[in-house]
Protein backbone atom coordinates (compact mmCIF):
# COMPACT_ATOMS: atom_id res chain seq x y z
CA UNK A 1 0.00 0.00 0.00
CA UNK A 2 2.10 3.58 -1.30
CA UNK A 3 1.11 6.47 1.62
CA UNK A 4 -1.08 8.41 0.15
CA UNK A 5 -3.58 5.25 0.32
CA UNK A 6 -2.55 4.55 4.18
CA UNK A 7 -3.13 8.01 4.95
CA UNK A 8 -6.89 7.61 3.31
CA UNK A 9 -7.37 4.49 5.30
CA UNK A 10 -6.45 5.47 8.53
CA UNK A 11 -8.69 8.76 8.19
CA UNK A 12 -11.56 6.46 7.38
CA UNK A 13 -11.16 4.09 10.85
CA UNK A 14 -10.55 7.36 12.68
CA UNK A 15 -13.70 8.74 11.24
CA UNK A 16 -15.77 5.35 12.26
CA UNK A 17 -14.45 5.00 15.13
CA UNK A 18 -16.47 5.98 18.14
CA UNK A 19 -13.84 5.01 21.14
CA UNK A 20 -10.05 5.86 19.94
CA UNK A 21 -7.44 5.04 22.73
CA UNK A 22 -4.40 6.61 22.09
CA UNK A 23 -1.19 5.68 22.79
CA UNK A 24 1.79 8.35 22.22
CA UNK A 25 5.60 8.23 23.23
CA UNK A 26 8.60 11.18 22.58
CA UNK A 27 7.79 11.55 19.18
CA UNK A 28 4.82 13.69 19.55
CA UNK A 29 7.33 16.27 21.63
CA UNK A 30 9.92 16.67 19.09
CA UNK A 31 8.51 19.61 17.66
CA UNK A 32 7.94 21.47 20.91
CA UNK A 33 11.79 20.64 21.31
CA UNK A 34 11.89 17.97 23.45
CA UNK A 35 14.08 15.29 22.18
CA UNK A 36 13.13 11.85 22.18
CA UNK A 37 15.64 8.70 23.21
CA UNK A 38 16.04 6.75 19.92
CA UNK A 39 14.85 9.02 17.13
CA UNK A 40 17.68 10.14 14.64
CA UNK A 41 18.31 13.23 16.81
CA UNK A 42 17.14 11.21 20.17
CA UNK A 43 19.42 11.91 23.26
CA UNK A 44 20.63 8.63 23.14
CA UNK A 45 21.48 8.50 19.25
CA UNK A 46 23.26 11.08 19.99
CA UNK A 47 25.08 10.29 23.22
CA UNK A 48 25.03 6.78 24.66
CA UNK A 49 25.94 7.19 28.16
CA UNK A 50 23.36 9.44 28.66
CA UNK A 51 21.22 6.11 28.94
CA UNK A 52 22.78 5.88 32.40
CA UNK A 53 20.71 8.80 33.54
CA UNK A 54 17.09 6.94 32.92
CA UNK A 55 18.84 3.26 34.72
CA UNK A 56 17.74 3.16 38.69
CA UNK A 57 21.00 1.49 39.60
CA UNK A 58 23.45 3.71 37.89
CA UNK A 59 21.40 6.25 39.50
CA UNK A 60 21.25 4.57 43.14
CA UNK A 61 24.32 3.57 42.89
CA UNK A 62 26.67 6.88 41.84
CA UNK A 63 26.80 10.02 42.97
CA UNK A 64 28.53 11.36 40.14
CA UNK A 65 25.20 9.96 38.17
CA UNK A 66 22.67 11.71 40.24
CA UNK A 67 24.74 15.04 40.08
CA UNK A 68 24.84 14.69 36.44
CA UNK A 69 20.87 13.89 36.40
CA UNK A 70 19.78 16.81 38.27
CA UNK A 71 21.90 19.30 36.10
CA UNK A 72 20.35 17.87 33.10
CA UNK A 73 16.62 18.35 35.07
CA UNK A 74 17.10 21.85 35.07
CA UNK A 75 18.11 22.80 31.97
CA UNK A 76 15.21 20.32 30.69
CA UNK A 77 13.61 21.65 27.29
CA UNK A 78 10.47 20.17 29.40
CA UNK A 79 10.17 23.37 31.57
CA UNK A 80 9.47 25.97 28.31
CA UNK A 81 7.81 23.48 25.74
CA UNK A 82 5.05 24.20 24.47
CA UNK A 83 2.36 21.49 23.12
CA UNK A 84 2.33 21.23 19.16
CA UNK A 85 0.32 20.68 16.52
CA UNK A 86 -0.18 16.97 17.16
CA UNK A 87 -0.74 17.73 20.70
CA UNK A 88 -3.73 19.91 19.95
CA UNK A 89 -5.33 17.52 17.73
CA UNK A 90 -5.68 15.03 19.85
CA UNK A 91 -7.61 17.37 22.03
CA UNK A 92 -10.14 18.11 19.33
CA UNK A 93 -10.74 14.21 19.00
CA UNK A 94 -11.15 14.43 22.57
CA UNK A 95 -13.22 16.98 22.44
CA UNK A 96 -15.60 15.30 19.58
CA UNK A 97 -16.07 12.60 22.63
CA UNK A 98 -14.09 9.88 20.55
CA UNK A 99 -10.96 10.15 22.07
CA UNK A 100 -11.47 8.60 25.12
CA UNK A 101 -7.81 8.05 26.70
CA UNK A 102 -4.42 9.02 26.25
CA UNK A 103 -2.10 6.48 27.05
CA UNK A 104 1.13 8.53 27.31
CA UNK A 105 4.82 7.25 27.42
CA UNK A 106 5.69 10.94 28.03
CA UNK A 107 6.74 12.51 31.25
CA UNK A 108 5.95 16.42 29.91
CA UNK A 109 2.73 17.08 30.58
CA UNK A 110 2.17 18.50 27.13
CA UNK A 111 -1.12 16.93 26.83
CA UNK A 112 -2.94 18.15 29.81
CA UNK A 113 -0.90 21.49 28.67
CA UNK A 114 -2.86 21.54 25.29
CA UNK A 115 -5.91 21.20 27.19
CA UNK A 116 -7.18 16.82 27.37
CA UNK A 117 -8.84 16.54 30.54
CA UNK A 118 -6.07 14.87 32.71
CA UNK A 119 -8.76 12.32 34.14
CA UNK A 120 -8.05 10.61 30.51
CA UNK A 121 -4.30 11.05 30.32
CA UNK A 122 -2.36 7.78 32.07
CA UNK A 123 0.91 8.82 32.33
CA UNK A 124 2.49 5.75 32.38
CA UNK A 125 6.09 6.96 33.23
CA UNK A 126 5.14 9.54 35.78
CA UNK A 127 6.21 12.74 35.77
CA UNK A 128 9.27 15.44 35.55
CA UNK A 129 6.93 17.79 37.57
CA UNK A 130 6.94 16.06 40.91
CA UNK A 131 10.22 14.49 43.19
CA UNK A 132 9.71 10.70 44.79
CA UNK A 133 11.89 10.27 48.06
CA UNK A 134 13.04 6.28 46.74
CA UNK A 135 13.16 5.39 50.91
CA UNK A 136 10.00 7.15 52.58
CA UNK A 137 8.27 8.21 48.71
CA UNK A 138 7.44 11.79 50.31
CA UNK A 139 6.41 13.70 46.89
CA UNK A 140 6.98 17.27 46.32
CA UNK A 141 6.74 19.80 43.43
CA UNK A 142 9.99 19.36 41.15
CA UNK A 143 10.37 23.25 41.59
CA UNK A 144 11.53 23.03 45.30
CA UNK A 145 14.64 20.74 44.60
CA UNK A 146 15.55 22.32 41.88
CA UNK A 147 15.68 25.34 43.93
CA UNK A 148 18.32 23.36 46.08
CA UNK A 149 20.28 22.65 43.50
CA UNK A 150 20.80 25.95 42.05
CA UNK A 151 21.11 27.26 45.56
CA UNK A 152 24.68 24.94 45.69
CA UNK A 153 22.83 21.45 46.75
CA UNK A 154 24.62 19.30 44.00
CA UNK A 155 22.22 16.36 44.69
CA UNK A 156 19.73 17.53 47.14
CA UNK A 157 18.45 14.30 49.67
CA UNK A 158 14.78 14.21 50.71
CA UNK A 159 13.91 17.24 53.03
CA UNK A 160 11.77 14.15 55.17
CA UNK A 161 13.81 11.18 55.78
CA UNK A 162 17.44 12.36 53.85
CA UNK A 163 16.53 9.53 51.56
CA UNK A 164 17.82 9.59 47.52
CA UNK A 165 15.61 12.15 45.52
CA UNK A 166 14.31 11.44 42.18
CA UNK A 167 12.03 13.19 39.33
CA UNK A 168 8.93 10.87 39.60
CA UNK A 169 9.04 9.79 36.37
CA UNK A 170 9.74 5.35 35.75
CA UNK A 171 13.55 4.19 35.19
CA UNK A 172 14.19 1.35 33.87
CA UNK A 173 14.62 -0.78 36.77
CA UNK A 174 11.21 0.59 37.96
CA UNK A 175 8.39 -0.78 38.44
CA UNK A 176 5.38 1.07 36.95
CA UNK A 177 2.82 2.43 38.77
CA UNK A 178 0.38 -0.62 39.29
CA UNK A 179 -2.61 1.30 39.15
CA UNK A 180 -1.87 3.57 35.91
CA UNK A 181 -0.93 0.48 34.74
CA UNK A 182 -3.88 -1.50 35.26
CA UNK A 183 -6.38 1.33 34.12
CA UNK A 184 -3.79 1.44 30.85
CA UNK A 185 -4.71 -2.19 30.48
CA UNK A 186 -8.48 -1.83 30.79
CA UNK A 187 -8.26 1.65 28.37
CA UNK A 188 -6.63 -0.71 25.81
CA UNK A 189 -8.88 -3.47 25.52
CA UNK A 190 -12.25 -1.30 25.63
CA UNK A 191 -11.46 0.64 22.53
CA UNK A 192 -12.41 0.00 18.61
CA UNK A 193 -9.47 1.88 17.77
CA UNK A 194 -5.54 2.32 19.00
CA UNK A 195 -4.11 5.04 17.75
CA UNK A 196 -0.16 4.84 18.00
CA UNK A 197 1.59 8.23 17.99
CA UNK A 198 5.55 8.92 18.05
CA UNK A 199 6.47 5.86 20.37
CA UNK A 200 9.20 3.37 18.56
CA UNK A 201 6.85 0.58 20.86
CA UNK A 202 9.93 -0.97 22.24
CA UNK A 203 9.74 -0.12 25.46
CA UNK A 204 7.51 -3.08 27.60
CA UNK A 205 5.27 -3.28 29.06
CA UNK A 206 3.73 0.10 27.37
CA UNK A 207 4.84 -1.40 23.79
CA UNK A 208 2.71 -4.62 25.03
CA UNK A 209 -0.81 -2.79 25.25
CA UNK A 210 -1.19 -2.11 21.46
CA UNK A 211 -0.71 -6.00 21.00
CA UNK A 212 -3.35 -6.31 23.90
CA UNK A 213 -5.62 -3.70 21.92
CA UNK A 214 -5.24 -5.22 18.85
CA UNK A 215 -6.17 -8.62 20.31
CA UNK A 216 -9.45 -7.46 22.07
CA UNK A 217 -10.26 -6.25 18.44
CA UNK A 218 -9.40 -3.16 17.83
CA UNK A 219 -8.05 -1.70 14.75
CA UNK A 220 -4.36 -0.51 15.04
CA UNK A 221 -3.03 3.15 13.62
CA UNK A 222 0.95 3.52 13.78
CA UNK A 223 1.81 7.23 13.39
CA UNK A 224 5.87 7.04 13.90
CA UNK A 225 8.52 7.97 11.64
CA UNK A 226 10.53 4.61 12.23
CA UNK A 227 9.23 1.15 12.12
CA UNK A 228 7.90 -0.27 15.08
CA UNK A 229 7.42 -3.90 16.06
CA UNK A 230 3.90 -3.74 16.02
CA UNK A 231 2.98 -2.05 12.11
CA UNK A 232 2.30 -5.65 11.04
CA UNK A 233 -0.75 -5.27 13.31
CA UNK A 234 -1.23 -2.10 12.02
CA UNK A 235 -4.48 -1.28 9.60
CA UNK A 236 -2.48 1.72 8.38
CA UNK A 237 1.04 2.84 8.42
CA UNK A 238 1.97 6.49 8.57
CA UNK A 239 5.35 7.88 8.53
CA UNK A 240 4.74 11.81 7.86
CA UNK A 241 6.02 14.55 10.63
CA UNK A 242 2.75 14.16 13.70
CA UNK A 243 2.24 17.53 13.44
CA UNK A 244 1.32 17.12 9.77
CA UNK A 245 -0.27 13.50 10.25
CA UNK A 246 -2.59 14.10 13.20
CA UNK A 247 -4.07 17.11 12.17
CA UNK A 248 -4.75 15.43 8.42
CA UNK A 249 -6.62 12.66 10.48
CA UNK A 250 -8.65 14.51 12.75
P1 LIG B 1 11.47 6.69 21.50
O1 LIG B 1 12.52 7.73 21.56
O2 LIG B 1 11.89 5.28 21.71
O3 LIG B 1 10.71 6.74 20.10
C1 LIG B 1 10.23 7.95 19.55
C2 LIG B 1 9.79 7.64 18.13
O4 LIG B 1 9.21 8.80 17.57
C3 LIG B 1 10.96 7.25 17.21
O5 LIG B 1 10.67 5.99 16.64
C4 LIG B 1 10.99 8.36 16.15
O6 LIG B 1 11.25 7.86 14.87
C5 LIG B 1 9.60 8.94 16.23
N1 LIG B 1 9.51 10.39 15.95
C6 LIG B 1 10.25 11.37 16.50
N2 LIG B 1 9.82 12.59 16.08
C7 LIG B 1 8.76 12.35 15.23
C8 LIG B 1 7.89 13.20 14.47
N3 LIG B 1 7.98 14.55 14.53
N4 LIG B 1 6.95 12.61 13.69
C9 LIG B 1 6.82 11.24 13.64
N5 LIG B 1 7.62 10.40 14.34
C10 LIG B 1 8.57 10.94 15.13
O7 LIG B 1 10.33 7.12 22.51
P2 LIG B 1 9.27 6.26 23.31
O8 LIG B 1 8.75 5.14 22.48
O9 LIG B 1 8.34 7.24 23.91
O10 LIG B 1 10.13 5.60 24.48
C11 LIG B 1 11.11 6.36 25.13
C12 LIG B 1 11.01 6.55 26.62
O11 LIG B 1 11.55 7.81 26.88
C13 LIG B 1 9.65 6.61 27.19
O12 LIG B 1 9.70 5.74 28.26
C14 LIG B 1 9.46 8.04 27.72
O13 LIG B 1 9.07 7.96 29.08
C15 LIG B 1 10.80 8.67 27.70
N6 LIG B 1 10.93 10.02 27.09
C16 LIG B 1 9.96 10.96 27.23
C17 LIG B 1 10.10 12.22 26.63
C18 LIG B 1 9.00 13.23 26.81
O14 LIG B 1 8.30 13.21 27.82
N7 LIG B 1 8.77 14.12 25.84
C19 LIG B 1 11.23 12.52 25.88
C20 LIG B 1 12.24 11.53 25.76
C21 LIG B 1 12.06 10.29 26.37
ZN1 LIG C 1 12.35 10.47 52.21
Amino acid sequence: MDAAEDLNRARDLVADAGHIVAMTGAGISTDSGIPDFRGPNGLWTRDPAAERMSNLRAYVGSKEVREQTWQARLVHPGWSAVPNAAHHALVRLERQGRLRTTITQNIDRLHQQAGADPERVLELHGTMFETVCLDCADRRDMREALGRVRAGEPDPPCASCGGILKSATISFGQQLDAQVLERARIAAQSGDLMLVAGSSLTVQPAAGLVGLAAGAGARVVVCNATETPYDSFAAAVLRGPLGEVLPALV
